[in-house]
């Protein structure tokens, strides 16, 4: 049966022509990927860092009144649930100020650095900070909380404004999470988990 095998060989040739297909575009979308994103700079240490990378030094805090990148650069819709938020906060003497907010890619990156050094690893310290590029602080949709009385009123309260704690062993970092009726989504355990 010539034309049986014929036709056999025709539909193998064909399936084996998609896949190279797929496979050859799988390869050059991700190459033209790596080489579109810029690479990002490492900061050797926090002096070389300013306001400007939304840097706030270790212990210090800015409240959501302050004219500084780490508040103006946050997303309006999340400017607007921390400043709701914070109105009915206040109300319980509860003073929202934030410890990081916005950040710089650099700055990011200084943190994640930091981080492999202090735990060891990159898939450690990814259970701590995200990379550079990877982080919802460099979008200005995420910011930690510095006071533990804020944290615990966000808790009970913040999903009624739509800001929810994402990660169960971060009390202070809160993003836009909650859905229509508000409900946050189940934390995730770390940030390697996401
Ligand atoms: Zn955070």
């Amino acid at each position: 049966m010539p034309l049986r095998a014929f036709s056999a060989a025709r539909t193998a040739a064909a399936l084996l022509l998609v896949l190279t297909a797929a496979a050859l575009t799988g390869c050059s979308a991700s190459a033209a990927g790596q080489t579109a994103a810029p690479p990002v700079e490492h900061v050797s240490s926090a002096d070389q860092l300013g306001p400007d990378d939304g840097y706030i030094p270790d212990g210090e805090s800015v409240a959501l009144t302050d004219d500084v990148p780490a508040v103006t650069r946050l997303v309006p819709r999340l400017r607007s649930a921390l400043d709701r938020a914070a109105a009915s906060a206040a109300h319980r003497d509860v003073t929202f100020t934030i410890a990081d907010g916005w950040r710089s890619e650099r700055y990011q990156q200084y943190l994640f650095d930091r981080a492999v050094v202090k735990y060891g690893s990159t898939s450690e310290a990814e259970r701590w900070v995200k990379p550079g590029d990877q982080s919802k602080h460099v979008r200005g949709e995420a910011v930690d909380i510095a006071t533990a009385d804020a944290m615990d009123w966000l808790n009970r309260f913040g999903a009624e404004y739509g800001l929810c704690q994402i990660y169960a062993n971060e009390a202070w970092h809160f993003e836009l999470a909650a859905d229509a009726d508000g409900n946050c989504p189940a934390q995730l355990t770390d940030g390697s988990a996401g």
